[in-house]
């Protein structure tokens, strides 16, 4: 079951980027009807960058994660990651990059509301880590990186937004992933709690090292990160980095 799919030898070549995107479309057709969700995207992100995608409702930011997340695959064009192309591999390697390289926070936290704040961060582990003692250890250390170390043994229902976001944050780092992807991270926090998300995640950049993709329609998120790319009807409209 905790099979290796992926040959680790597969390293990208010195200097490439994380992800490079070539011609990359996604259309879904439903009842006859065919909305084209990306229209063309040519994106390349380099490791450690913290990008993020902004545009209107539906012009394609959640279809593009799902890409970047290995969660879908493009109807053509070409998205290599981390020195794999992804749209030829197979369900089961792309579940594998997925609990190997990529951490997601979903605008709703999507918490089990069954386990305590630490068993939700554990429980992403099981695919990598075989002992309980050490999942359960190494997401203690996590849930302290992100300030909560006093609410290890709390349901989700006992935490307030900013918390379960926290815990969700945590969750994401579980196996060390190259890439963390957020969806509307904020849209379901005050502005003070995504004041403090954003710290947090400049926090991670440094600490970790890792390279951050949100998908945000809220102005003050995206003007806090060095690239902001912008998204409409399906297209890259424009890609801006400013030095912070
Ligand atoms: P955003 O996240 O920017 O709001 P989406 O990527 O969710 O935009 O959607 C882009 C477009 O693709 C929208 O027109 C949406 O209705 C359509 N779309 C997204 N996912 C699907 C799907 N699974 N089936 C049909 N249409 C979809
Ligand atoms: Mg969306």
């Amino acid at each position: 079951m905790t099979q290796v799919l992926i040959d680790d030898n597969r390293e990208p070549s010195p200097g490439e980027p994380l992800y490079a995107l070539k011609g990359v479309t996604r259309s879904f057709t439903k009842g006859g009807v065919t909305v084209n969700a990306l229209r063309g995207i040519d994106l390349e992100i380099a490791r450690g960058e913290t990008v993020s995608l902004e545009g209107p409702s539906g012009s394609g930011k959640t279809t593009l994660l799902q890409l970047l997340g290995a969660l879908d695959t493009p109807t053509s064009g070409q998205i290599r990651f981390a020195g794999r192309s992804l749209e030829d591999e197979s369900d089961s390697v792309l579940t594998d990059i997925r609990s190997r390289e990529i951490g997601f926070v979903f605008q709703q936290f999507n918490l089990i509301p069954t386990l305590s704040a630490a068993e939700n961060v554990a429980i992403a582990m099981v695919p990598r880590e075989s002992s309980h003692v050490k999942r359960m250890a190494r997401a203690s250390d996590l849930l302290g990186q992100v300030g909560l170390a006093h609410r290890l043994g709390h349901l989700p229902s006992r935490l307030s937004g900013g918390e379960q976001q926290r815990v969700a944050i945590a969750r994401a780092l579980a196996n060390s992933p190259e890439v963390i992807i957020a969806d509307e991270p904020t849209g379901n926090l005050d502005s003070t709690n995504a004041g403090e998300f954003l710290a947090l995640l400049d926090d991670l950049q440094q600490q970790f090292g890792v390279t951050i993709i949100i998908a945000t329609h809220d102005e003050d998120v995206a003007s806090h990160t060095g690239r902001r790319v912008r998204i409409r009807d399906g297209s890259i409209a424009s890609d801006t980095t400013t030095a912070l």
